[in-house]
């Protein structure tokens, strides 16, 4: 059978969760979509997808856009006026990795708080919310990750979301919820996505991650928020055509890519012990699918410990002078994980 997969089939992609591909099971669903025209609610495909992505997560009605960005985006859009304010963690995708959009689509100005492992709490939310007064931007919307992505994929406490929901609401503010890996915290944490749902405005559940599609997030909220969102998708040129097909993968995804997270969670768990025991490697506690190291005690930088990993065909992301992150996916395996272990140990061996 030829590969699906040239040209890197041998590479152990690290790098982020976005690197796992399409299977042949997903492609298979894929080709044998119906489809329809989506942006005329004629696609039963999309149809389907979106009905089932909001009572998974718990809101009256969801809508289908091709990235995680623009749902993110397109929820700053719906809530927000020009001149508000969005709050945010520092190290959020939001922030740093949007191109700027919050400022250049919505006009908004983003304030940026800190806490340990890409979360804050409620006391730190308080703190930030603006006084209603004429020189102040208003303080309209909080974005929270679920999990954190640069905080090490951490879960969100529940009971932390839902002191933040409550002060949010108090100030008049919607909350956000980036869930670009959602399920990863329902599966690590036990909660229903539904459970996180509750607490919020809109959230996301992206698609491209570790539940190995090729494209496509799926946002959820309100009946009056998701009308509103189909005009901001309209305008963005998001609305499609006969997407069926990829909402077909995002199906799949749900059928047969969500319990096994669980697999890439003991995955990380083992690589993270395995490279634990190598000398000069420090190891950040592990929550879900991500492994961070620091390297700084092998006096090697993390990008040229990157390239060092290189002819082994192994690669990692750099996400700080001396911190690399290894996000297990589905096209890692526990053999996969032996082969970076031995890679790894080799490069602190030879510096
Ligand atoms: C990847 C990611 C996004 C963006 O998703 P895309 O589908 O790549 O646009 C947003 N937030 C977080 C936390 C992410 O990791």
């Amino acid at each position: 059978m030829p590969s699906l997969n040239h040209p890197t089939e041998s590479l152990v992609d690290l790098y982020s969760d976005t690197k796992s591909r399409p299977s042949r099971g997903m492609r298979e669903a894929m080709a044998n979509a119906v489809v329809g025209d989506e942006q005329h609610f004629e696609d039963p495909t999309v149809t389907a997808l979106v009905g089932r992505c909001a009572s998974l997560l718990g809101h009256e009605d969801a809508i289908f856009l091709p990235s995680g960005t623009m749902a993110n985006e397109i929820a700053v859009l719906v809530h927000c006026q020009p001149g508000d304010e969005i709050i945010a963690h520092a190290t959020s995708h939001l922030l740093n990795f949007e191109g700027g959009a919050p400022a250049a689509l919505a006009g908004v100005m983003t304030r940026s708080v800190d806490g340990a492992l890409g979360m804050f709490d409620a006391d730190t939310l308080s703190a930030a919310i603006r006084p209603q007064a004429r020189h102040l931007p208003v303080s309209r919307l909080v974005s929270i990750e679920q999990t954190t992505n640069l905080g090490g994929g951490a879960v969100w406490p529940l009971d932390t979301l839902a002191d933040i929901s409550v002060v949010a609401r108090d100030a008049g503010m919607a909350v956000h919820v980036d869930g670009a890996r959602l399920m990863n915290a329902a599966v690590a944490s036990g909660t229903s996505p539904a459970a996180y749902g509750a607490l919020c405005d809109t959230l996301y559940l992206d698609f491209t991650k570790g539940l190995g599609a090729p494209f496509g997030a799926v946002l959820a909220g309100s009946r009056e928020t998701i009308q509103h969102a189909w005009r901001w998708k309209q305008r963005l040129g998001g609305s499609m055509r006969q997407a069926g097909i990829m909402a077909a993968a995002c199906v799949y995804a749900l059928d047969h890519n969500v319990e096994r997270l669980a697999d890439d969670h003991r995955n990380a768990a083992m690589l993270a012990s395995e490279l634990a025991g190598i000398g000069g490697i420090k190891i950040e506690p592990v929550h879900t699918n991500m492994v961070y190291l620091d390297v700084s005690a092998t006096g090697m930088s993390a990008s040229a410990f990157n390239d060092a990993l290189t002819p082994f065909s192994i690669r990692m992301s750099v996400q700080g002078p001396a911190r690399l992150r290894a996000v297990l996916h589905l096209d890692v395996d526990i053999v996969a994980i032996e082969k970076v272990k031995v890679a790894v140990a080799s490069v602190v061996s030879r510096r």
